[in-house]
């Protein structure tokens, strides 16, 4: 990235800061680096997972970065008003919930500065209840489906072959038979009414993922479940299937008329905060931020809520992406924050005609 000035990397992590809060609804300094491509996603999940023990390793960057990112990022929490939760990263084991470790030392004090989460201080108390809640809830059980020819049990010494399923105990491979998980079965993925229920009557559940090198993430086959349980859920939803077939049918009806609903307001708001912009204009960022599924600001709760901020960051990354250069940029193999500080000026300028009218 080369030398920036002292004043770059201050805007760096408010931007990334802003970003992993619209994106989940609240930050620590984990979603911070993963938001800064200081952290891998991939290896934040593996180490939820239980596959990676100390996370520490794989943090990119410099300490003294560090140190002055995690400053900059105490000073935004406290400039826009965040309230500090202290929440561990948890994964549930087969008999235990297992706290999450980011230090290779554990040394309480810099466990604790990982584990202090920021939500937005103007949240309703009910809503932040919401918010910790799920921040709260350990990672599910995992198993994996072994993607290597071999793997043997540290503890029986069985040898576990591809497509076998494994648990992974402060990573060490354990057989489901090692792992108490032996007396489930396993439901694939596919029927999301009979999962769903299948794991409601089931006491102890697991998720099952497969690593798909190509797309280099996690991804869900299954779960494991009591048998009992899926038979339970087999028969609960042969019983009701009539019925949900056509709730499904008046709930997609439904999301077509809230989706209209929604790019109309946010379109009237956009041309609200910016007068200047032709309005045909405003609806194409209407439609192409709250699109559903897209995981665009536009569908996140403060986009959906037509907040100031989330519109003006959906305006940026249009007026970025369809008016300025910065598609050519990437294309031609531009960072993306050195691309960003590239057309930084010419989004500006036309943010500024917009908002003057
Ligand atoms: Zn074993």
């Amino acid at each position: 990235m080369g030398n920036k000035r002292p004043g770059d990397l201050k805007e760096r992590v408010e931007q990334a800061a802003d970003a992993a809060l619209q994106a989940s609804g609240s930050v620590g300094p984990l979603e911070l680096l993963m938001e800064m491509r200081l952290l891998a996603p991939s290896h934040f999940t593996s180490w939820r997972k239980g596959i990676i023990p100390a996370l520490e390793d794989v943090i990119q960057g410099s300490p003294e970065k560090l140190r002055r990112s995690f400053g900059h990022f105490q000073q935004w929490a406290r400039n826009r008003g965040m309230r500090p939760v202290k929440i561990p990263y948890q994964r549930n084991t087969p008999g235990d919930v297992v706290t999450l470790r980011v230090t290779l030392s554990g040394d309480p004090e810099r466990e604790d500065f990982f584990n202090k989460r920021y939500v937005p201080g103007e949240l309703s108390a009910a809503k932040t209840k919401q918010t910790v809640a799920k921040m709260s809830k350990p990672q599910d059980i995992v198993v994996f489906e072994t993607v290597r020819q071999s793997v043997i049990c540290s503890e029986c010494e069985t040898e576990l072959n591809k497509g076998d399923f494994l648990f992974m105990e402060k990573d060490r491979p354990l057989c489901l038979n090692c792992a108490d998980l032996n007396h489930l079965d396993f439901l694939p993925s596919g029927n999301a009414a009979l999962t769903r229920r299948a794991r409601k009557y089931s006491r102890l559940s697991a998720v099952v993922v497969r690593f798909a090198r190509a797309r280099k993430r996690y991804e869900r086959q299954g779960i494991l479940v009591e048998p009992d349980a899926i038979e339970k859920a087999e028969q609960e939803c042969l019983g009701d299937e009539d019925q949900r077939m056509a709730r499904r049918e008046r709930e997609a009806t439904r999301r077509v008329a809230q989706d209209e609903k929604l790019v109309d307001e946010m379109a009237q708001s956009i041309r609200r905060i910016y007068p200047g912009c032709p309005s045909e204009e405003a609806e194409k960022i209407a439609c192409h931020t709250a699109e559903r599924g897209s995981g665009r600001v536009g569908r996140s709760v403060p986009g959906r809520n037509l907040e100031e901020r989330a519109l003006e960051l959906a305006v940026a990354a249009w007026i970025r992406h369809r008016w300025t250069e910065y598609d050519e940029l990437l294309c031609s193999g531009h960072e993306r924050l050195d691309a960003r500080e590239l057309v930084r000026h010419k989004v500006r300028e036309i943010i500024g005609r917009w908002k003057d009218g």
